[in-house]
C-alpha cells in the first residue's frame, strides 16, 4: 500500500474502518466506496467520514516526499493521494512551519525597516526650515488659496490632496505638488492611515491620495498661523511667476468644463489628446480670457458630437478630432481677427479659492483675457510699461485722437477700443486697428 498510516485510536471497530477506507488494490484503486463506510459507524450529526477518520489517524503517501527533507507528505483525504510517486510541490508540515516562520520574521523586519526610514524621513523634513519671506510669489498665492481652501488645517495640522478640492477647478493633486516640490508642504508619515506608505520590492512606495501633508515649519519659529498672516502682507514682484500661476489655474479651468462638456457627449479623450489639449489653450489663455475659451470649447465638442453620428465616423473617431479643432478654430479666430463670445460661469463650475485669491489681488476673472491679465501684472508688480514702450505708442494714440476729435467721432472710437481690449486684444494692437479702419 503506497498510504503509511499512523493510527491514534485503539477502537478495534475504528481501526477497522480506518484500514478499509485507506485500502487500495495492486493498482491503487480504493477498494470499497465512501458512501458505502459511511453507514458502519455512527458519527455525530455533521461530521464526515473523512474528517472522522482524520481525526483517528495520519496518512502519509509514500508516492509524494517533502522536497526540503524527504519525509513523507501527510495527505488529509483520499483525493490527495497519488498513484504513482511523484515529486510534490507541497512541504511537509514541519518544512512548511518552518518556512511560514521564515517568511513572519522576514516580513516582520521589513515592517520595521519601513518604520525606521519613514521615522528618518519624518525627522530630516523637520529638520528643514522654510524662509517663508523668500518664497516666490506664485507660491505665496498658491499658499494663500491653499489656506482658504481647507481653512483652519493648513495652520493646525494635516491634510491630504482630497482636502484640496476646493483649491483648483481641476489638476489639485498637481498644484500641491508645485508646493510640495518647492519644500513648502512636508508630508508627514506619522499621521498617515496605516498602509499609505508599503514595501515593493526593494522600493518603499505610496498611496498617494492618503498621504498626509503639513505646511513646512518656519526658518524664524513662528506658527503656521502667523505664517500665512505675514504671507498676506507680501508686495508682488514677480510678473512672470504670476502670470504663469494665472496661466495654469485658467487652463484648470478651461479643462474642467471640457470634461463636463465631453462627459455629456460621451466623448472618451486619450491622455495623449487631453495633453495636447492643454497646451493649446495655455498658448490661447495668453490672450483670450477663460470664459471665450469654454464657447471655443462648448462649439468644437458639440461639432465632434454631430460627427459621431455621421456615416464612417464612430464616437472615438470622433472624439480625437477634438484637439485638431480646438487648434485650428483658434487659428481661424486670430487669423481674421473674429471676436470669440464669452460664455457665462457654470454655476456647477465654482472658480475655487486660487480664482478668488487671483480675483482679490488682480482684480482678474474668468472674462479677463490673458493679455489684459498680463498687463495687469505687469503694472501691479511695479514692471509697468517700460518706457520704450509707452514712446511707442505716443505717436499713434495722437494720431488717432486726432482724428477722432476733427470727426467728432470720439465716442464711437473709445467703444471700439474698449470692445477690442475686452476681446483680448493688447493697446498697441487696438490702437493700429482702429487707425487703420479709420484711415480706409
Ligand atoms: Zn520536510
Amino acid at each position: 500500500m503506497a498510504i503509511r498510516l499512523q493510527i491514534l485510536t485503539e477502537d478495534p471497530k475504528e481501526i477497522e474502518l480506518i484500514e478499509r477506507y485507506w485500502a487500495v488494490d495492486e493498482f491503487g484503486q480504493y477498494l470499497e466506496k465512501v458512501s458505502a463506510l459511511t453507514e458502519l459507524i455512527e458519527m455525530a450529526q455533521g461530521v464526515t467520514l473523512t474528517s472522522f477518520i482524520r481525526e483517528r489517524c495520519n496518512a502519509f503517501d509514500e508516492n509524494q516526499v517533502c522536497p526540503t527533507c524527504a519525509e513523507l507528505i501527510e495527505i488529509k483525504n483520499r483525493s490527495q493521494a497519488r498513484k504513482v510517486p511523484q515529486p510534490s510541490i507541497k512541504l511537509c508540515e514541519l518544512c512548511q512551519k518552518d518556512q511560514d516562520d521564515l517568511a513572519l520574521a522576514a516580513k516582520k523586519t521589513k515592517a520595521a525597516e519601513l518604520e525606521r526610514q519613514l521615522a528618518d524621513y519624518s525627522r530630516k523634513q523637520s529638520a528643514r526650515t522654510v524662509d517663508y519671506s523668500a518664497v516666490p510669489d506664485a507660491h505665496v498665492l498658491l499658499l494663500l488659496a491653499l489656506d482658504r481652501a481647507i481653512t483652519p488645517r493648513l495652520a493646525n495640522g494635516g491634510f491630504t490632496v482630497g482636502d484640496c478640492r476646493g483649491l483648483v477647478p481641476r489638476y489639485v493633486g498637481d498644484f500641491v505638488q508645485q508646493l510640495r516640490e518647492a519644500g513648502l508642504v512636508l508630508d508627514d508619515p506619522g499621521k498617515a492611515r496605516p498602509g499609505t506608505y508599503y514595501w515593493e520590492g526593494e522600493e518603499i512606495w505610496v498611496v498617494s491620495d492618503q498621504v498626509v501633508y503639513r505646511l513646512a515649519p518656519d526658518a524664524q519659529s513662528r506658527g503656521a498661523d502667523e505664517v500665512i498672516r505675514s504671507l498676506s502682507d507680501r508686495v508682488y514682484t514677480d510678473a512672470e511667476g504670476l502670470f504663469n500661476l494665472w496661466l495654469d489655474y485658467s487652463v484648470a479651468d478651461v479643462m474642467r468644463y471640457l470634461d463636463a462638456q465631453c462627459e455629456l457627449y460621451n466623448h472618451d479623450l486619450s491622455e495623449q489628446e487631453l495633453k495636447e489639449i492643454k497646451s493649446t489653450l495655455r498658448s490661447a489663455l495668453e490672450t483670450y480670457s477663460v470664459s471665450q475659451l469654454w464657447s471655443v470649447v462648448w462649439k468644437v465638442v458639440r461639432d465632434a458630437a454631430s460627427l459621431a453620428n455621421r456615416e464612417y465616423y464612430n464616437r472615438p473617431k470622433a472624439a480625437a478630432t477634438i484637439p485638431g479643432k480646438i487648434r485650428r478654430n483658434l487659428e481661424k479666430v486670430q487669423r481674421e481677427s473674429i471676436e470669440l463670445k464669452a460664455w457665462s460661469r457654470p454655476e456647477q463650475h465654482p472658480a475655487g479659492t486660487l480664482g478668488m485669491v487671483l480675483g482679490e489681488i488682480l482684480g482678474v476673472d474668468e472674462n479677463t483675457s490673458g493679455h489684459m491679465v498680463s498687463s495687469l501684472v505687469t503694472w501691479f508688480t511695479g514692471q509697468g510699461c517700460s518706457p520704450g514702450v509707452e514712446a511707442a505708442l505716443d505717436e499713434p494714440i495722437r494720431e488717432l485722437m486726432t482724428i477722432a476729435l476733427t470727426r467728432d467721432i470720439g465716442a464711437s472710437v473709445m467703444l471700439r477700443f474698449a470692445e477690442l481690449i475686452r476681446a483680448g486684444h493688447d493697446v498697441g494692437f487696438a490702437i493700429e486697428e482702429i487707425g487703420e479702419a479709420l484711415r480706409s
